[in-house]
């Protein structure tokens, strides 16, 4: 995957080479977050110094997928109306690499009478425009699965 792929397939997003890394990720379904090689503190948003320790080795890290629904928002109407409103629930959810380490995503899988504050939340990915993009779906769905419970409430 070259740089050119990776400029062509996020158009609209400013990519530099402190992200490019993640949009690169996102394009193999790979959710990549710089780290601190030097402290291990997860640097997001992107920056290529930790404001930890001040290193500049920071190293684009595959995350676990694991967190919790830290704030959310309702998406009432799409900004261009021509567009697939796709989900229509945006989360920042608090990763469990680290404290304050927060991804925005879609919250899918989910009726929206069940979705709650720290509830648990695991990684997937839906497909929007053709690419995969990171959502996050209830992290008890597998385990009911897991376990031959119904899905259904
Ligand atoms: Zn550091």
């Amino acid at each position: 995957m070259t740089d050119a792929d990776v400029f062509a397939a996020f158009p609209t997003v400013p990519i530099d080479r402190d992200n490019i890394e993640h949009y690169r990720g996102l394009l193999a379904r790979r959710l990549l977050i710089n780290r601190c090689s030097e402290c291990g503190r997860w640097v997001y948003p992107h920056r290529p110094l930790c404001p930890r320790c001040w290193s500049w080795d920071v190293v684009p890290t595959e995350v676990s997928g694991d967190g919790s629904v830290f704030m959310l928002t309702l998406i009432h109407q799409a900004r261009d109306p021509r567009a697939d409103p796709g989900t229509p629930v945006a989360a920042a959810v608090e990763l469990s690499e680290q404290r304050g380490l927060r991804y925005l995503a879609p919250l899918v899988n989910c009726p929206l009478d069940d979705i709650g504050l720290d509830m648990p939340v695991r990684l997937t990915w839906i497909e929007r425009d053709g690419l995969a993009r990171p959502a996050f779906e209830p992290a008890e769905r597998d385990r009911e699965r897991e376990q031959g419970w119904p899905a259904t409430r």
